[in-house]
Parts: C-alpha cells; sequence; structure tokens
C-alpha cells in the first residue's frame, strides 16, 4: 500500500520512538526492581546479624525473644525466621507461618553451612508468594542455618505501579510524539510542496519563470536546480523551434508573393479552359499558404513576446471597421452583420491593430459559417471593470468538446461543410494569444444547431498581461 510520504515519516518516527520508550520503560522497571531488593537483602542482612548475636549460646526461649525483636515493627505474616538443624529439618521458627517449614532448598543449605550466605528469591507458602530469603551458617551452631525471610510483595507493588504507569504515559506519549512527528514532517515537505505548486504554474506560455532556489544546501536545493536546468533546455528547445517555425514562414513570404503575381499575369493571359481553371485554383492555394505562413509568423512572434502598443481602444469603432472590411464578404453571402452597442463602453488599453485583428478573426468566421442570407450580431458592453465584445451567428455552431479545443493551433472540426475549408485552423488560436497579451478571456458558447457566439473579454484598467 502506498502511503504520503508525510504519513510513511510520521509512522518511521513514531514506531522508532515506541520502540526506544519500551526499551526505556522495561531498563526501569528491571533496575527499579533490582535495587529495592537489594534494599531488602541489607534488612535482612542486619536483621540476621542480630538475630546471630542475640542468640549466641541460647536456647530455643532465646531464638523466639530474639527473633522477635528482630522482626519487630514488619508486619506479621510476610516475615518470618527460622534456624534448620544438621538434617535440614526446622528445629526453631518465629514470625511468619511460612517458616514453620524449611524456606531453602538442601543445596543453598549446604552453600550456607559451607559459609557463603546464600540470598535467593523463592516461593513460599500455599499460595506460592514470592519471598526473599537469606540463609547464613549460625558460627558455632555445630551444622544449624539461620534463615530470614521476608516478603516481596512491597516490591512487586512498587514495581506494579510504575509499570501501570508507564503503560498509561507511553501510549499518550507516542500520540502526542505522532502528532508533532507529523507536523514536523509537513513542515519539512513545505518547500517541496511550494516547488510542486511553482514547477506546475510553468507553462509553456511562461517557460522563462524559474522555481526559486533554497539557500541551504541540500536535497530540496539540488532539486530545485535540477528542475530549473530542466526548464532552461525545455525553454531552449521551445526558442529553437519557435525561431524555427518564424523564419520558416518569414522565407515562405517572398516566394508565395512571387507565385502570386505570376500566377495572376500567367491567369491574364491564359484563355479560358482547363488550363486557366487550373491557374486560378492554384491561385487560390497560394493564397491560401500566404494566409497560413502569414498566421504562423504572427503566431510566432506574439509567443515570443511582442510588444504591444497600449493605446486607448473603443471596442464598438473596431467592431465597425471590422464589419465595414468584411461588408463585401459577406453581402457575397447574403449575410447581415448588426453592431449593437448596449451601452457606451469606456475605452479598453491595448494594441489597436492586433485587437483589430480578433475583431475581424471572429466576424469572417461568423460570416463564413452563418446560415445563407443569416445574420451576425456584434455586441459591445460594458461592464464592472471590463468591455464585453460578442460576435454570434446563426450556423451550425460548435459541438460542446470542441468550445475550448477550437482556439487550439490547426485545431478544426471535422465537418463537410466544404465553404469553411480555407482555414488551417491558426484564426482562434491567434485571437486567444492576442487577448491573453492584453490581460483578457476569450471563450466560446453554442447551442449546436443553433450556431455559435464568441465573447472577448478585456479590462478597462491597463493590466499586465498573466
Ligand atoms: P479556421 O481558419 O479554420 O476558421 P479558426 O481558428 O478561425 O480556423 O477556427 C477553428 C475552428 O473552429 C474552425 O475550423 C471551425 O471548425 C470552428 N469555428 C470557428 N468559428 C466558428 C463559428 N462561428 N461557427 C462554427 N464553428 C466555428
Amino acid at each position: 500500500m502506498a502511503l504520503a510520504i508525510r504519513t510513511r515519516l510520521t509512522l518511521w518516527y513514531v514506531a522508532t520512538l515506541a520502540v526506544i520508550l519500551a526499551a526505556l520503560g522495561a531498563f526501569l522497571l528491571v533496575r527499579l526492581r533490582a535495587d529495592l531488593v537489594t534494599g531488602v537483602d541489607q534488612a535482612l542482612s542486619s536483621r540476621a546479624s542480630q538475630i546471630v548475636l542475640g542468640v549466641g549460646g541460647g536456647g530455643q526461649q532465646q531464638f523466639q525473644d530474639v527473633g522477635d525483636t528482630a522482626l519487630r515493627g514488619l508486619p506479621l505474616g510476610t516475615t518470618g525466621a527460622q534456624i534448620l538443624g544438621p538434617s535440614g529439618t526446622v528445629e526453631d521458627s518465629t514470625g511468619a507461618g511460612v517458616a514453620a517449614r524449611p524456606m531453602v532448598g538442601s543445596r543453598s543449605l549446604a552453600l550456607a553451612r559451607a559459609g557463603a550466605p546464600v540470598r535467593a528469591s523463592v516461593p513460599l507458602g500455599p499460595g506460592g508468594d514470592a519471598f526473599r530469603v537469606l540463609a547464613i551458617a549460625l558460627p558455632g551452631g555445630g551444622g544449624r542455618v539461620l534463615v530470614v525471610a521476608t516478603s516481596l510483595d512491597d516490591v512487586s507493588r512498587s514495581v506494579h505501579r510504575l509499570a501501570i504507569l508507564l503503560a498509561l504515559a507511553l501510549p499518550a506519549a507516542l500520540v502526542l510524539a505522532a502528532l508533532g512527528g507529523r507536523l514536523l514532517a509537513g513542515r519539512a515537505l513545505r518547500p517541496v510542496a511550494r516547488m510542486t505548486a511553482e514547477a506546475s504554474g510553468i507553462g509553456a506560455d511562461r517557460l522563462s519563470e524559474r522555481i526559486e532556489v533554497p539557500p541551504v544546501t541540500d536535497e530540496l536545493q539540488r532539486l530545485a536546480m535540477t528542475l530549473n536546468a530542466m526548464l532552461d533546455r525545455i525553454e531552449a528547445a521551445v526558442e529553437h523551434q519557435r525561431r524555427f517555425v518564424a523564419d520558416a514562414s518569414h522565407e515562405l513570404r517572398t516566394p508565395l508573393a512571387v507565385m502570386r503575381t505570376e500566377l495572376d499575369v500567367a491567369l491574364r493571359v491564359t484563355p479560358p479552359g482547363d488550363a486557366a481553371d487550373a491557374l486560378s485554383s492554384t491561385r487560390e492555394e497560394a493564397d491560401r499558404m500566404a494566409r497560413t505562413a502569414e498566421n504562423l509568423l504572427t503566431l510566432a512572434r506574439l509567443d515570443e513576446g511582442i510588444r504591444l502598443r497600449r493605446d486607448p481602444v473603443r471596442l464598438d469603432e473596431l467592431a465597425r471597421r471590422a464589419a465595414r472590411t468584411l461588408e463585401p464578404v459577406a453581402r457575397a453571402r447574403g449575410v447581415s452583420i448588426e453592431i449593437e452597442v448596449a451601452e457606451p463602453s469606456s475605452p479598453v488599453t491595448g494594441d489597436p491593430d492586433r485587437l483589430g485583428q480578433v475583431i475581424t478573426n471572429l466576424v469572417d468566421n461568423a460570416i463564413k459559417y452563418a446560415r445563407d442570407a443569416g445574420h451576425v450580431r456584434v455586441t459591445v458592453r460594458g461592464l464592472p471593470g471590463e468591455a464585453v465584445l460578442s460576435v454570434a451567428d446563426d450556423g451550425p455552431g460548435i459541438p460542446s468538446e470542441a468550445l475550448t479545443r477550437v482556439f487550439e493551433r490547426f485545431f478544426r472540426v471535422e465537418t463537410s461543410r466544404s465553404r469553411a475549408r480555407e482555414g488551417a485552423g491558426l484564426g482562434l488560436a491567434i485571437c486567444r494569444e492576442v487577448v491573453r497579451a492584453h490581460g483578457g478571456r476569450i471563450w466560446a458558447e453554442s447551442r449546436p444547431g443553433h450556431g455559435a457566439a464568441f465573447f472577448v473579454a478585456l479590462p478597462l484598467s491597463p493590466s499586465p498581461p498573466p
């Protein structure tokens, strides 16, 4: 299962911390127990010495007295003392009932008799409760051994209490650590998120932009520098391609112009007939090629970021001029053009030639696609902050899936509309680039079968291109 890097980091962090805290907890419990048992051992030693001193050469009664004195103050039933005879039987006992039976095994007994005090934790009594015992040989006792024992109940209780505290604190600490770890991981990854946002914002039209390089020499700095180096290469390649298109279309202009002139001359001297038809169709194709080359050159220049003029421009005046220019084309198709200025709008700021070209392209398309003897309506409206121009026709419209694609280069809606064949699909791409360079928006709306409408919105106040 693939987890987000932030979650993975947090999980690793929490898991490592859990192992460390568990080990630390276990160490604390073992240490606490060992220290407490050492304390118990010391208490047992001092009790045993007390008894040994007290008993001296005395008999049974004296052991009872000394034993009781030595064990006084300790809870009855948890501490006991006994004397084991040479055969290992209990000769005498005092204190807790567990002392009534031998509290150490024969091996411990043998060791104690040999002179080595034996300390051990053993289960005693019917319940098998844990006791700490100390067995030492009675000096001059003729093989008799003194065994003192005390319950380890208190020790177990203290250790248990700490264990419960740790069991409660550990998960709480882990939850806090998880929250903190997640926060830290998020912080550490923030530069990556920023770089991602920056990189995804760099499109073909903003290739000169670069990702901000973090000042610290680390993986993130290397990543940013690598991405920037890649952007350098992409920019150079795109620039190369742009130059190539611009140069190629520029180089095509002159031979095409010569071809058109010579075809005109040839047409003038060729008598009507097949040859003249062929010449005139060649002339049309040469025109089309010249227009395409011209459009390609315009696009290449727009891509390079040509300087636009920043004059006050009235969209309604540009619309009237475009309508006048295209009047003969419209008349040839019987199409009427109506211009409606909803509100005398304030001028926009821009390049009148380029904006004029946009409106001419839109009106030209509308005339081209309007139905025979149809209608084209150009509207100019002033809205708060922007002026909106629309060009609507009553032609076949545009399928919804093509509404945004019509602005792509060389995109043409595939239909059998023969009269629209002369275009190469660059007109609207040019419109989009010009409008964008003015900081405006362009879009199309259509109800297929009921015509198409193109909208251009331009900011009223000067605005830098995005
Ligand atoms: P072209 O030179 O082919 O007209 P454009 O970029 O101007 O290129 O238009 C692209 C495509 O958008 C056209 O081929 C056509 O399919 C579609 N289109 C443009 N304007 C209209 C319109 N008014 N009505 C229907 N389709 C249109």
